[in-house]
């Protein structure tokens, strides 16, 4: 995404942790091989500034505990990166990820891409931004006021 590599870096200059969650029902579907899913993720780890990525490997036939809205990503991923999720921001484009984030306890900034989903839906988050820069922007600002 544009100026996704420059918002993160400014995120990790300001002390956060940034962790990428991601649900990948296409391996469980047979759509696609997860090895390529692992080099797509290690191709993101190594141009962006993040510090682990998680997924989900499941489609919603599994009940697993991992796929969004489910929590268990964020709480799995808080554990071992001692993460305060309280003091933690959960940003996404789908509504799947504005509930992860409030069931774990973070705030929550939805970025609008205008999905069919999620047009005239109540979304439930604490923030909207058209952007991830943006969204990086309203992060800082509340950071640095208080
Ligand atoms: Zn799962």
């Amino acid at each position: 995404m544009p100026g996704a590599k420059d918002a993160i870096s400014r995120l990790k200059k300001a002390g956060f942790r940034v962790v990428v969650v991601t649900n990948q029902p296409d391996i469980a579907n047979g759509l696609v091989d997860p090895q390529i899913v692992a080099e797509m993720h290690a191709k993101m780890r190594a141009k962006l500034a993040i510090d682990d990525v998680r997924m989900c490997p499941h489609n919603s036939a599994a009940g697993c505990k991992c796929r969004k809205p489910k929590p268990g990503l964020l709480l799995k991923a808080a554990a071992d990166h001692n993460i305060d999720l309280l003091e933690s921001y959960m940003v996404g484009d789908r509504i799947s990820d504005v509930k992860a984030g409030t069931s774990a306890g973070c705030r929550t900034i939805f970025i609008d891409r205008h999905y069919a989903e999620t047009v005239g839906q109540e979304i439930g988050t604490d923030m909207i931004a058209t952007s991830l820069p943006g969204a990086v922007r309203l992060i800082l600002t509340k950071k640095s006021k208080r």
